[in-house]
Order: structure tokens, then sequence, then C-alpha cells
């Protein structure tokens, strides 16, 4: 494919690139990985997650898919979880979702789009357990930002509830999950302070005993 021959050339200047700053980087890095972030974020091409954040390769632990989900079902997200905070280590989960997100305004109307429509289900959840909430926000826009924000607390919970993130913190393993939205319009990152640390601060009938 001839035309895909311009992604070679800009790999093949990368390397340059990154060899004439720091001839031992390939070295180094493809000994090993220590990040200390796991990224649950949306596969929108206008928000790359080490870019966003200035992380270099090897910093930061990647997912995304359409819209951050992590429904507790997947096995996708699950196995993600697991891997960077059973065997990486890592002290932070973030998942960041950004306003404008066509899944999620895909969830709030109702065009079929496919096997998409199954997957954003998860969102017209998140909107029906906020129904009154997000319905008294008259202007349109606003309310597409809120369910935006519902979203990532939702999935912040979801990964709160999971049995992975409880061991670790039954084991007094550091791991704090957090959620942020990211602004298209203006490039910065929200914190909508939703901070969990421990499992005092989740719901009791999620709290599961490790054995
Ligand atoms: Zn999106």
């Amino acid at each position: 494919m001839r035309e895909l021959n311009i992604l070679f050339d800009k790999n093949a200047e990368w390397v340059a690139n990154r060899v004439a700053k720091d001839p031992e980087y390939f070295i180094r890095t493809s000994r090993d990985q220590i990040p200390l972030y796991l990224w649950i974020g949306c596969s929108d091409s206008r928000v790359p997650a080490n870019e966003i954040i200035g992380l270099e390769p090897g910093e930061l632990f990647v997912h995304r898919n359409v819209a951050n989900l992590f429904p507790h079902t997947d096995f996708n997200c699950l196995s993600v979880l697991e891997f960077a905070v059973a065997l990486l280590k890592i002290k932070h989960v973030i998942v960041c979702g950004h306003y404008g997100c066509g899944g999620v305004k895909a969830a709030m109307e109702d065009h079929q789009l496919g096997l998409v429509d199954n997957w954003l289900r998860n969102i017209r959840d998140v909107y029906t357990h906020s129904k009154e909430e997000l319905e008294a926000i008259t202007n349109q826009n606003a309310r597409f930002d809120r369910l935006v924000e519902l979203n990532v607390y939702q999935q912040v919970m979801n990964i709160c509830h999971t049995t992975i993130v409880q061991s670790a913190w039954s084991i007094r393993q550091p791991l704090s999950i957090h959620g942020w939205v990211y602004n298209l319009e203006t490039g910065k990152l929200k914190d909508l302070n939703c901070c969990f640390s421990g499992v005092e601060q989740i719901e009791n009938i999620y709290r599961i005993k490790v054995p």
C-alpha cells in the first residue's frame, strides 16, 4: 500500500530523532516498562493519552474504547486492569472522558448505528440512573456535558467494585481511581474530584471480602 508509506517514513524519522537525542533510548525502554498510571480513555483520535499529559512511552499503560467504558463483565477491560494492578503495580487508574464524545451523544439519540449500540447501552443505563438530574438541565449541550461526566463517574465506580481493585486494597497496595474529563476546545483536563483509595469509600453491597 503505497499510500501508507508515509507512515513508515514518519516512523523512520521518529526513530532517528529519538536516537539523536538519546542513543540508549531503545536499548533501555525495550528492557522493561514501569508505568505508574493506567489510562482508560475514549478511542477518539483527538484524545491521545500520552500526549495530553506529556508522558513518554513506558510511563502510561493505556486502554481505550468507544466512550471510555469499563463494563464490569468485559474481559478485555478486566484483563487490562488485572495486569496493570497485580503485575505492573500501577498506583493510579484514570478514567478520562471528553466533552463532545460521539459515543455519549449517540447514546442520547435513537438512531441505530450497529453493534456499537449494544456497547453504548451502558451509557443509556447511566442516563436512566440519573434521569431526574439530567432532564432538569434544559440546555441540550449542558445536559450532554453532564452525561459525559456521569458516565466517567460510573466507570470509576465499576472499577472500584472489581475484585481486582478490592484485592489490592485488602493488602494495602497503594491504588487510587480517578475520574477526569478532557475538553477538546481548550486541551485542558478537568478533575471530577472523585478519587477512591479504599474499600471504605464504596457502598456496602459492592464490598467483597478477600478469602
Ligand atoms: Zn469519545
